[in-house]
């Protein structure tokens, strides 16, 4: 039997098991997905104990995203990019590392029939969403990327990124990226007057975040028709963002199928074969 788990800590209210042990099942896969709790700290002793296990492959969640980058032989483009794995398989002891949310963001943005909007885009946040969002854009060949930060700090950390994009990207393949602040209100009027997708990668109107009446855009009314809107944030079902930009008229997607799909990506990655989204969209994300 192929073993699977998710590393990470806390990891118990993860729907990442659900979701891959009922497509394995449905395939007929011999495979099994469980958990293994580890820290920061942990990390290199578990990854040890999965080698000599001889697990097939794993999913990585916070803290140890990026320390799983420095265990892994070998990164995919996106994962070296954003020094971040997410998905590491295991090939006879050497270890591919990988990241999915970009990929699962993107198939989103496709089946949601939203890809025409992948021109001028307008990025809320800087942290692991974001990265990812950004990356994947980026490649999928945005023409202008403008990214909104909350701490200055965050701001910094993006830099690296940009410039490890543009190395891998041509310089004729990249697109124009500036970084601004979230809280100047009118660079952000601006920005949203002409951008054709807007995305929220911020925490803000997430669920038990403790802002979850709250919108990331201080004043939305420079929304304005044309203007697709994507939240990376699938609990609630439509954040304050969403519901407002549904009330102007815009297309809205929230970011359930994004977490779909990068699990489905995983699972492709391990597997090669196709995850059966419909069913697992049905049984386990019918919350
Ligand atoms: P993260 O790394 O912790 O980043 C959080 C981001 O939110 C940072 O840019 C942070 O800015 C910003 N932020 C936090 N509080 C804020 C506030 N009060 N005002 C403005 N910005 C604020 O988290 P993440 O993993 O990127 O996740 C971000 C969101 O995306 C979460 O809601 C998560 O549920 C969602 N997500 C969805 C998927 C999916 O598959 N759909 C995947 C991953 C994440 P500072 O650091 O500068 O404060």
């Amino acid at each position: 039997m192929q073993k699977y788990y998710l590393v990470g800590s806390p990891i118990s209210h993860s729907l990442s098991p659900a979701m891959h042990n009922l497509a394995f099942q449905t395939l007929g896969i011999d495979a099994s997905y469980g958990l293994c709790e580890a820290g920061i700290a942990e990390l290199p002793d578990a990854v040890d104990k999965l080698k000599r296990e001889n697990a097939s492959g794993w999913n990585v969640t916070m803290p140890d995203k990026q320390a799983m980058c420095e265990l892994c032989d070998e990164l995919s483009p996106a994962a070296s990019i954003s020094r971040s794995v997410n998905t590491v398989r295991n090939d006879n002891g050497r270890l591919y590392g990988d990241t999915t949310d970009g990929a699962g963001f993107l198939r989103a943005i496709r089946e949601g029939g939203f890809e025409d909007s992948m021109r001028d885009i307008t990025l809320l946040g800087t942290g692991g969403a974001a990265v990812s969002i950004l990356i994947a854009c980026a490649m999928h060949g945005a023409d202008r990327i403008t990214i909104f930060y909350n701490r200055e700090s965050s701001a910094e950390k993006m830099i690296p990124v940009i410039g490890r994009l543009r190395d891998y990207l041509a310089n004729d393949r990249m697109p124009e990226i500036k970084l601004e602040s979230l809280h100047d209100a009118e660079v952000i009027r601006r920005c949203i007057l002409h951008t054709s997708l807007l995305i929220n990668a911020t925490n803000v109107g997430m669920a038990g975040s403790g802002n979850e009446n709250a919108s990331p855009l201080s004043d939305a009314s420079c929304l304005r028709a044309g203007t697709d809107v994507f939240d990376a944030i699938y609990n609630p079902e439509k954040t304050v963002l969403l519901q407002t930009a549904e009330k102007a008229g815009l297309r809205i997607m929230n970011g359930l199928p994004m977490l779909l799909y990068q699990g489905a990506e995983s699972f492709r990655i391990w597997t090669g074969r196709e995850m059966p989204v419909d069913i697992v969209r049905e049984r386990v994300f019918s919350f």
